[in-house]
């Protein structure tokens, strides 16, 4: 909103990188006992450096098998929105990525260290910048980045698991697909944050030129796992804020017993939708989503306070009016209708597939 404010002062290279990415995000705990996955944004009112590095959207998904899931995922996202935001001029914005990942992979091994668990610690990562019309993206792990366009949607990303490396065994064949399907290491990761060295970095060879219209999706495999591709296509001509709504709620209506963190981060391209998504965590530190309905629960304690103390006064003093109407009940809590978009609170149910992200780091 801040930024359609400000298009008038704005250069026409300004407005082409803030007046067409529209980000929308959700993110839900699922079944899980903590919520392991973070995201984050650059802040899209911050013009200058939108124009000067473009925009940037981060997934990061906790290993819950390892140790200290969840401060890797969030020291992920804020090491590379931090990192990436510093981007020099001399540097392409491929490097400064690939800066920033190395960046996040250094600082969760160090804190991993410090907690005497070097090794231990681990997170996925998938991040893209969208900057004068092109497309640029990194990934290391299993998260995902999908292109989605003219009702098709195409992974960009390659999952660093142990199943892609069955494949590549099954097509030269050296073992047979039967022997792959059932490994039990396939879904194993081979490459993620929080080594010493990332073994692999998948990354886009050079900027990708969006189109009107397009959509790219960022998300952790709580998503992919729980939802079909044809699933997941057929709410992508939404605005990304309810796109990522509905995806997340399709997830929990599945109402699988182990369902995973799921979050969806999405940037549209293009599309003539003023900015909506003003929620908190469209900026740089974004991490879980619990800030918000912690506060409206304040709030609405402070509410129900003042309301009870605005009777006390009327008892008090005006007697009188005693017979008058009941007070206006406090208002109830409704966290309900104060979560954060993307925030489905729907009981929880249980459900079946997607066991913990097995703790894999093999090779
Ligand atoms: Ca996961």
């Amino acid at each position: 909103m801040v930024a359609t404010r400000k298009q008038n002062t704005l250069s026409s290279k300004d407005q082409h990188n803030l007046l067409t990415v529209l980000p929308g995000n959700a993110q839900n705990i699922g079944k899980r006992h903590e919520q392991q996955d973070s995201f984050g944004f650059l802040d899209i009112n911050d013009s200058e450096l939108i124009s000067r590095a473009g925009f940037l959207a981060v997934v990061a998904d906790g290993m819950g098998g390892l140790a200290m899931g969840r401060e890797a995922s969030t020291l992920a996202v804020e090491t590379i929105i931090s990192e990436y935001s510093a981007k020099s001029s001399e540097e392409t914005i491929a490097e400064a990525l690939t800066n920033a990942v190395t960046q996040a992979n250094a600082n969760i091994f160090a804190m991993a260290r410090q907690a005497g668990l070097a090794g231990d610690v681990g997170t996925t990562t998938v991040a893209v910048v969208i900057h004068e019309g092109y497309l640029h993206w990194i990934s290391v792990g299993d998260s995902r980045i999908f292109l989605f366009r003219d009702g098709q949607l195409t992974q960009l990303t390659t999952d660093h698991t142990y199943a892609n490396e069955l494949a590549e065994k099954v097509a030269r064949g050296i073992i047979s697909q039967e022997a792959a399907d059932t490994h039990p290491e396939r879904a194993a990761l081979t490459s993620f944050l929080g080594l010493e060295t990332i073994s692999h970095i998948c990354r886009s060879d050079s900027p990708f030129k969006l189109e009107q219209g397009d959509r790219v999706l960022l998300c952790s495999d709580g998503l992919y796992n729980s939802l079909s591709e044809t699933e997941i296509v057929e709410n992508m001509n939404e605005a990304p804020q309810k796109a990522a709504d509905i995806l997340v709620k399709r997830v929990l209506e599945k109402e699988y017993r182990y369902q995973d963190n799921v979050t969806v981060a999405i940037l549209g391209y293009g599309i003539s939708i003023q900015p909506t998504v003003s929620n908190p965590e469209v900026r740089p530190k974004l991490r879980n989503k619990k800030k918000p309905l912690w506060m409206i629960l304040v709030l609405g304690i402070l509410i129900s306070g003042l309301v009870f103390a605005w009777q006390k006064y009327g008892e008090n003093h005006s007697p009188k009016q005693e017979q008058q109407d009941p007070q206006v009940e406090p208002a109830p809590v409704q966290p309900d209708s104060q979560q954060k978009p993307g925030m489905n609170n729907s009981d929880p149910k249980d459900d079946k597939k997607n066991p913990d992200k097995p703790l894999e780091k093999s090779v």
